[in-house]
């Protein structure tokens, strides 16, 4: 019975019809699933660009686009056909044997973003630890910091993944108890101020690390001019600029890259998430021929990382983004956006702030019961710290579906 549920075989399912479904999942999850989750009570069945469908067969409209993983919307077909085409001929080798995939996904990386070299990874997380592993062993065997000794600067609140090292400098407090010991030889210094960097840089410094805007903090703007400081600091000093990506990237901000509203090339770019539009989780570092070089056979790796199937995705997912000018789409309404929403009057929101189709709502108050009278309207967001609403849709939504959702916005809003 369990199982004829979970197939979603609505035809022979009387169930399906019934109410309790949504329940029957989710009792399901809590029961067999680890709690590291707590998410809004929609079971999603399938989704299409901008809209997803539950269970129950409602449809909502996705603020969210998985944290920006699906910048090209859910589903994409072109992306969709990449996928099936690849995974009829080959989806994985291993890095023990060459695919006719993995340097057509270095060359048009190259092509798009003129970085010399990639590092092909799987999560986000994994494409931060490498980085952190290459400034290290750049600052070894390049710049001469005596071994074990290496330091790498970080921002205060900080989100670069999970993992113990990561983890390591977290600021955030529930993201490291429990999770100790720490690994050690990062330093962090506050967000948005270069004065710090100056000052926390010594000769053993191989690297900074830095978001060009704090996406889990809350969507978190530095002061105009701090990352092109940033980057002259550490470049002053022989220390890399590691900007991480991940989420601002792949045309979130309405570039690019977020670097770019600055002008700044970083010496290393960590990208993830929308490489590969939602479909197969796909990283990579960018970086010189100097930095990415110091890697020999053997220093490094991963079985799935520079998969074919990964890289024909990737590859489809970059040209859907090129050619589809999703960086424009999302400088261009992201604009309607903004200024739709600061037109909102509510005495509990303290800011509303963003750059491109990537904004938080502040509020004053708890956001949680706002997603949650959201999602009621059909409108999927997720708050991001206690009292922060982020909105990110997938970028090709259309300026009509943008206003919907800023109506239902703005009702809910004017009822807190
Ligand atoms: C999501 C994210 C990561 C981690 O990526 P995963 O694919 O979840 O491992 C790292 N850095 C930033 C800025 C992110 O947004």
């Amino acid at each position: 019975m369990a199982v004829t549920i979970l197939q979603n075989d609505t035809s022979q399912d009387p169930l399906h019809k019934e109410k309790h479904l949504t329940s029957r999942f989710i009792a399901l999850e809590e029961q067999y699933g680890a709690h590291n989750y707590k998410p809004l009570d929609i079971v999603v069945e399938r989704a299409s660009g901008v809209w997803v469908y539950d269970v129950e067969g409602r449809r909502y409209l996705d603020f969210l686009a998985a944290y920006s993983a699906v910048n090209q919307g859910h589903c994409h077909p072109r992306i969709l056909a990449a996928l099936l085409e690849q995974a009829q001929k080959v989806t994985l080798t291993s890095r023990a044997f060459r695919n006719d995939q993995l340097p057509l996904l270095y060359e048009e990386l190259h092509n798009l973003t003129g970085f010399e070299m990639a590092l092909p990874m799987n999560s986000g997380t994994e494409a931060v630890e490498s980085a952190l592993k290459i400034a290290r062993k750049w600052g070894y065997t390049v710049k001469g910091i005596p071994e074990g000794q290496a330091e790498i600067i970080v921002c205060a609140n900080n989100f670069h993944g999970r993992t113990i090292s990561i983890i390591s400098f977290s600021t955030e407090e529930q993201y490291r108890m429990g999770f100790g010991p720490y690994l050690s030889g990062f330093k962090v210094i506050p967000f948005g101020d270069a004065a710090a960097l100056r000052a926390a840089i010594t000769p053993h410094t191989a690297a900074f690390l830095v978001e060009p805007i704090q996406g889990e903090a809350g969507v978190l703007i530095p002061p105009d001019g701090y990352l092109r400081e940033a980057a002259a600091i550490c470049n002053e000093n022989g220390v890399l600029f590691i900007a991480d990506e991940i989420q601002s990237g792949l045309g979130r901000t309405g570039k690019l890259f977020a670097c770019m509203h600055e002008g700044v090339t970083p010496d290393v770019l960590i990208i993830g998430k929308a490489l590969a539009g939602g479909f197969y989780p796909v990283s990579a570092v960018l970086s010189s021929r100097e930095v990415l070089g110091v890697l020999t056979p053997g220093d490094h790796g991963s079985t799935f990382g520079g998969n074919p199937l990964a890289c024909a995705v990737a590859r489809a997912s970059l040209r859907v983004l090129v050619e589809e000018n999703l960086s424009d789409r999302s400088a261009e309404l992201g604009a309607v956006l903004l200024d739709r929403l600061r037109q909102i009057r509510n005495q509990h929101i303290r800011e509303i702030r963003g750059r491109g189709l990537w904004v938080a709502i502040e509020l004053d108050s708890p956001a949680r019961p706002v997603c949650e009278a959201l999602m009621r309207q059909g409108l999927l967001c997720k708050e991001t710290h206690d009292n922060v609403i982020r909105l990110a849709p997938p970028l090709i939504i259309t300026k009509e579906e943008l206003l919907w959702a800023c109506d239902r916005v703005q009702s809910v809003l004017e009822q807190l």
